[in-house]
């Protein structure tokens, strides 16, 4: 098998050969080069110890990016190269990380503390696939499998519960039977392993395109961090045309988002407040948006989500069911509230909602995003910044600084997109003053 290795991974190897080292392109690179994808980054390893890679790449720029397990990262053209030494990891006592790292100058004991055997392939142009663990056959069955005893290898890191998931997301793979069964009978272990570390991994499985069939294959793995996804399985919905539960119908929705994590992290979330709000299934679910932006504010905070992830996740899940249609006035009162970014991500949003219960695609959708764009490029007003008086406008009227002056300039932004007032100053003023007294 010829991989085409990166000019730069060429010269780092070669480097490292001219120095009397073996050295290999290893790990999730070769993976994708024998997938037949483009690998994002290339990590290489070596027999070299972390002192000898650094003197080997003296006239590069370096720096210790984990010197205690051996790594090393090399920037070659503004690239970051990471070489790590040959390594055995000792025992693992807290389902993360192991006690102690020992070096080696075996390719093959470093291939086996990997994870999985499609990962524990390494490559070089002298000696070509390393492959100790049959990496190739199993992405020619297109399978996610542990290297070695799946159960020991999840009690050592837990976090290989989830990153099993994600390749099998992402590459639209099948998990291992054994493999399979460990991920379910270890996935308690996931409570040892930080919300971050859990939060990133969840989102790229999300991106998957397998996200549908791994979602539903392992509710309960993802209910061990996101307990408030439990109501939602065999929750059955009286009203509507599906005979899918709410799980099942939320899981197939979050495929028919674009691959964006907040697209897809919104719509896994938007319903999760159904059954609370309404248990008997039935058509009234009071209130149901608040209560699932409440839920999922829970769940995002608790996993790490950045503050802006948050925001606008939770502005989605609340406005889900806006109307955007129908008038240029609905559109522009959404865009004041939600901003341009979200109003056209929840025009994806109810495009998908609808398309999988009315089975077809709407022209209102493609409408609203249209006017959407004929808003944007006409500078027409939306918002309070483009309103002809802002807030100084309002205190010379005499209004004291505070909450008086926002909502006078609300009302006043509100006339302007329902056409009951042009955006003109002294028109704007008079208003404000017809307010004030
Ligand atoms: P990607 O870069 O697309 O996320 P990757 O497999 O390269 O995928 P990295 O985190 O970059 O993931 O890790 C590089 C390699 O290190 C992996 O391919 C695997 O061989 C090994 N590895 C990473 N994380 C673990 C882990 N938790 N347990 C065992 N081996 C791991
Ligand atoms: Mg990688």
């Amino acid at each position: 098998m010829k991989i085409q290795l990166s000019d730069g991974v060429k010269v780092i190897i070669s480097k490292l050969n001219n120095y009397g080292f073996e050295a290999f392109a290893v790990g999730g690179c070769v993976r994708d080069c024998v997938i037949g994808l483009v690998p994002h980054d290339w990590d290489v390893c070596t027999n070299a110890q972390p002192e000898q890679i650094k003197h080997c790449f003296k006239d590069f720029e370096t720096f210790d990016s984990g010197i205690k397990h051996g790594t090393i990262s090399v920037i070659y053209k503004r690239a970051i190269y990471e070489i790590t030494t040959y390594r055995i990891d000792g025992e693992y006592l807290d389902s993360r990380h192991p006690e102690s790292v020992e070096f080696t100058n075996d390719i093959t004991k470093d291939l086996a503390r990997r994870d999985f055997t499609v990962n524990a392939m390494a490559y070089n142009e002298e000696k070509g696939l390393v492959d100790p663990f049959g990496g190739i056959h199993d992405v020619s069955r297109k399978i996610i499998k542990c290297v070695g005893d799946s159960d020991k290898r999840f009690d050592e890191d837990a976090l290989r519960i989830l990153r099993a998931l994600r390749f099998a997301s992402v590459y639209g793979f099948s998990i291992d039977n054994k493999t399979s069964d460990s991920v379910k009978n270890k996935s308690y272990l996931l409570g040892n392993i930080a919300y971050e570390r859990i939060a990133a991994e969840f989102n790229r499985l999300l991106c998957g395109k397998n996200v549908e069939k791994i979602l539903n294959g392992y509710k309960e793995v993802f209910s061990v961090f996101i307990p408030e996804f439990k109501p939602m399985f065999n929750f059955k919905q009286l009203n509507v045309h599906s005979n899918e539960d709410l799980w099942h119908q939320t899981t197939a929705l979050v495929k028919l988002v674009e691959k964006d994590p907040l697209l897809r992290v919104a719509m896994l979330l938007h319903d999760i407040g159904k059954p609370e709000s309404c248990p008997d299934g039935y058509c009234k679910y009071y209130n149901y948006t608040k209560l699932s932006a409440e839920i999922a504010e829970r769940i995002l905070l608790r996993l790490r989500y950045s503050k802006n992830f948050v925001d606008d996740c939770l502005k989605l899940i609340e406005y889900q069911d806006v109307r955007l249609y129908d008038s240029k006035k609905n559109l522009k009162r959404v865009m004041n509230i939600v901003g341009v970014d979200n109003t056209r991500r929840l025009i994806k949003i109810q495009q998908a909602i609808n398309s999988l219960l009315y089975f077809k695609q709407d022209e209102k959708f493609m409408t609203a995003q249209r006017q959407l764009e004929e808003i944007i490029n006409g500078d027409e007003c939306f918002k309070l910044s483009h309103l002809a008086v802002n807030g100084k406008d309002i205190i010379n009227l005499g209004i004291k600084e505070g909450k008086a002056v926002g909502e006078i300039l609300n009302v006043l932004i509100n006339k302007v997109i329902d056409e009951e007032l042009p955006n003109t100053k002294n028109i704007l003023l008079e208003a404000a003053k017809k307010l004030i007294f």
